[in-house]
């Protein structure tokens, strides 16, 4: 049973018949649906697509809506592209006509790029394939001489280095989305660009305005972001490490540290962890990974990550469900290294609630009795959270009775929804019902321990107060 989950973005090559349903019975937690791309009507039939595929093979999925953020692009050239030679000058110009880019100057989406550069400043085109010093600035134009050359085509994005843009994270466009994708019935809403927490709690109080209780991850794609990262952390709920531009403003060289400083510190949080870009990328047109790839999922895994994410090599590559069948295995394979399973997590702290001292020691427990699965019975998934923040080789099984928990549980490590309803349920039997359903999954069998954590009042939030260790086939399941 593989624990790290996979996050598929759907696009054109997901589109093929039955490709939805591949990449299900592939392994896929969680499809990602990119607002940089196509428009709301793509995204509503993918979405609609998604739900029946996962109904037919009743194999639950969660859906995540990617905002586009303000991610800066030139405007376009009136010949499509142009040749970029080392030392050129090129101006990018905040007042040009949108297609009337030539040699010596383009437009920008970001009207305000010349009041946040100066001289000196290195703007990266293109994910970093083009360099450009900045020379000067007047209050509508950036001077630049080129430093590192190359083909130029229109909409390319920039960057940066370094960090410093003052964008807001949410433009007019990614508020309509985020509508839009309440409309459709996102799990998760990813803000990209976020600068600060600021950032986050405007996409809440967006998504409160519209009436959703959808989670939200944070994206880090920008330096500033790497400075405000607890503050930022602390009131989302998950976490994006999103390399690609990450990497451009920060240096490739620093993106490893960053992953690992991230992980750890979302974890240590309580909050949920993403690892993304360029994790299978040559998968795009090959049907085996480079083995740079193979150790790079690994790493991520080893990290403590609780999803991997693909991006092109699903929505556009060659192979969508091959890559998901491999990613699958080397995360399988990784978590079969012992120190993916033991953790000294949070021993010296103390808990601030009932229900997360309860789920802390249910690990401990089931962690040094060997247990062969835990069963919690949860409202909002805060609980199995807990748990698996916790280093464990131990199924965590979500029994709840809302599909939003079911669908959100599925980004976090180690956690398994199973649909129960805990209130149509008599409490006598509660224990035993829980039993036959996971020896029907056949995760046990007689002898095994499961422990099982529960409120007294069944079916409240966040009402987690006792645990219960139980062998299975014994009596102990005909009690409370
Ligand atoms: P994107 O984000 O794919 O939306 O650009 C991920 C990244 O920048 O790595
Ligand atoms: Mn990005």
């Amino acid at each position: 049973m593989r624990r790290t989950k996979i996050i598929a973005t759907v696009g054109p090559s997901t589109d093929k018949p039955g490709m939805l349903e591949k990449l299900l019975l592939a392994g896929v937690d969680l499809f990602r649906v990119n607002y940089s791309h196509q428009n709301h009507e793509d995204h509503e039939r993918r979405v609609e697509e998604i739900r029946q595929a996962s109904a037919s093979l009743n194999i639950e999925v969660g859906i995540i809506c990617d905002l586009q953020g303000p991610k800066i692009r030139i405007e376009k050239f009136t010949g499509g592209k142009i040749i970029l030679g080392e030392g050129d000058n090129f101006t990018i110009n905040t007042k040009m006509k949108q297609d009337a880019g030539d040699q010596n100057q383009v437009g920008v989406t970001y009207k305000k790029l010349a009041r946040d550069v100066k001289k000196g400043d290195s703007l990266l085109v293109d994910d970093g394939k083009l360099v450009l010093e900045v020379l000067g600035v007047t209050d509508h134009e950036v001077k630049c001489k080129v430093v590192t050359g190359g083909e130029l085509s229109n909409s390319k994005g920039i960057n940066l280095q370094g960090g410093g843009l003052s964008a807001a994270a949410l433009t007019k466009k990614d508020q309509e989305d985020l509508k839009h994708g309440v409309k459709i019935g996102a799990d998760y809403f990813a803000v990209s660009f976020a600068r600060m927490a600021e950032d986050i709690l405007e996409a809440r109080r967006l998504l409160d305005i519209e009436g959703s209780s959808a989670s939200i991850i944070a994206k880090f794609e920008r330096a500033e972001a790497l400075e405000n990262a607890e503050s930022i952390i602390e009131v989302s709920d998950a976490v994006m490490i999103a390399r690609g531009d990450l990497g451009v403003e920060i240096g490739d060289a620093a993106l490893p540290p960053v992953q690992k400083r991230l992980i750890k510190l979302a974890r240590d949080m309580d909050r949920a962890v993403i690892t993304a870009t360029q994790m299978m990328e040559s998968m795009i047109d090959h049907q085996i990974p480079l083995r740079a790839e193979v150790f790079d999922v690994a790493n991520a895994v080893l990290d403590g990550t609780d999803a991997v994410m693909l991006s092109g090599e699903t929505s556009i590559g060659m192979f969508p469900d091959k890559v998901v069948e491999s990613m699958s295995r080397i995360c399988e394979e990784t978590e079969k290294q012992r120190v993916t399973m033991v953790s000294d997590h949070r021993l010296n702290q103390r808990f601030e609630r009932i229900d997360e001292a309860i789920a802390m020691s249910t690990m401990y427990a089931a962690n040094h009795i060997g247990a062969r699965a835990i069963a919690a019975l949860t409202e909002t998934g805060s609980t199995c959270l807990w748990m698996s923040r916790i280093s464990s080789g131990i199924p965590v099984f979500a029994f709840t009775r809302h599909i939003s928990t079911l669908r959100k549980v599925k980004l976090f490590r180690g956690v398994y929804p199973l649909q129960f309803d805990v209130t149509h349920t008599n409490p006598l039997e509660v224990n035993r019902e829980i039993v036959d359903d996971l020896l029907e999954q056949k995760v046990v069998k007689k002898g095994d321990y499961v422990l099982i954590t529960k409120g007294d009042l069944q079916g409240s939030r966040g009402g987690t107060n006792n645990m219960k260790i139980l062998q299975v086939g014994s009596s102990g399941e005909d009690f409370i």
